[in-house]
């Protein structure tokens, strides 16, 4: 017998969340826990612009062949378009190289897989605190995990001296694992002169940047958000970026993402390219197609992009004003704390500061989630349960 000594897995900080709030029988429940976005109605509807690119596929798609190991073309090239913009000289120079992956999650381990069966690189830094899945996903496939220092819990700002302080131990050739924007779970950035400062730092260390881009256009806009992105891959000569588009396409279940690869030379990109859809290969053989087709629909029509664009605006500014919301209401509850800090923040998260004493009178007394940590998903905030949500936590501090 060999299952019956197997260990009980722990539950999932966050999807675990997701049961127990699945089960909890209370009617006036509120879910601020899992990431996913909500618009007023409480709903994650399919957008608009994927409807139209999938009544196309319907219409049009002639077969169901397998893709090859890296994907849909079309996809992968406008996937680079959107992440470095057009006119980006790795793009110019062919020094980038794009597979579709499942997910951001399929693209990290993709990345994380190819660098440790194909390069002398074995640790890779993550910030303190990050999503709670790339510990797992790096060390299962076979990183050693270092921390960075990242939030300031005190002043609920960035702790840049603490980051830069920290990355003056890592080797030539780490990974540095960086949110490309939006960080999870803090919702705080760098800004563009401390993005220069890790470019020059990872640039003279020889450290290999190795983006999770999970948001873009939910922070400031599509181009903004990948600026950091874009200032570093102009510096430094070998970068990895995992995308996805669980978020700003809403195609959670569809498992659609990417990971690039940027060396220093056409010729090596092409070679390390080789690497990857074998790493691929060996994992799941070859993509699905439906998300990718979705994703390349949309991008290469003007007139399906241009509705993709409003509606991705459309969602940031839902986020955005449920923050100065939520800001107002704590106020308006007699909170004296200052929440400001929460509106400076981008993306779907806030870390509140609530500690877990708090989180758990949430949730046992007002059925409201949040994840341990503190981090609110602020997507999950409507007009009509702000009032809830600010009576909760105003109970609770
Ligand atoms: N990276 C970060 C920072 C995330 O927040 C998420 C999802 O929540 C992912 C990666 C995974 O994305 P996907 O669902 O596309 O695998």
């Amino acid at each position: 017998m060999i299952f019956s000594d197997v260990e009980l897995a722990p539950a999932d900080p966050i999807l675990g969340l997701t049961d127990a709030f699945k089960a909890d029988p209370r009617s006036e429940k509120i879910n601020l826990g899992v990431g996913i976005f909500k618009d007023e109605a409480g709903d994650t509807p399919v957008l608009a612009s994927v409807k139209q690119a999938e009544a196309i596929l319907l219409a049009e798609e002639s077969s169901k062949n397998y893709l090859g190991i890296d994907g849909v073309q079309l996809y992968n090239k406008v996937v680079q378009e959107l992440l470095f913009g057009n006119e980006h000289q790795v793009l110019k120079d062919k020094r980038a190289v794009t597979a579709q992956a499942p997910g951001g999650t399929g693209a990290l381990r993709i990345a994380a897989e190819f660098v440790v069966r194909n390069t002398p690189s074995r640790v890779v830094w993550i910030s303190n605190p990050t999503w709670a899945n790339h510990r797992s996903v790096f060390e299962t496939a076979g990183l050693e995990v270092k921390e960075y220092a990242y939030y300031d819990a005190e002043q609920q700002d960035l702790d840049f001296s603490g980051m830069l302080a920290s990355l003056a131990d890592a080797q030539p050739g780490d990974l540095v694992l960086l949110h490309g924007c939006c960080h999870n779970p803090t919702g705080i950035d760098l800004n563009l002169s401390q993005w220069q400062t890790i470019a020059d730092l990872c640039f003279e260390k020889s450290l290999v940047p190795l983006f999770d881009f999970a948001y873009q256009g939910f922070g400031k806009g599509l181009n903004e958000d990948a600026a950091g992105l874009r200032l570093l891959a102009a510096k430094v000569p070998e970068l990895l970026v995992a995308n996805s588009f669980s978020k700003n396409f809403g195609l959670y279940n569809e498992r659609i993402g990417a990971v690039t690869l940027i060396a220093d030379s056409a010729e090596t990109a092409a070679v390390a390219f080789s690497q990857v859809k074998r790493t691929i290969r060996a994992n799941y053989s070859n993509p699905p197609a439906h998300g990718a087709l979705i994703v390349s629909t949309i991008l290469s029509r003007p007139e399906l992009r241009v509705l993709w664009e409003q509606e991705l605006t459309t969602m940031r500014n839902r986020i955005a004003e449920m923050r100065t919301l939520f800001v107002a209401s704590l106020k308006a509850e007699g909170v004296k704390q200052d929440f400001s800090f929460i509106e400076r923040q981008a993306g779907m998260f806030s870390f509140s500061g609530l500690n877990k004493q708090q989180v758990q009178r949430l949730r046992d007394e007002f059925a409201v989630y949040i994840v341990g940590s503190g981090r609110i998903s602020v997507a999950g905030m409507t007009n009509a349960n702000m009032g809830a949500i600010c009576k909760a936590i105003a109970a609770v501090l």
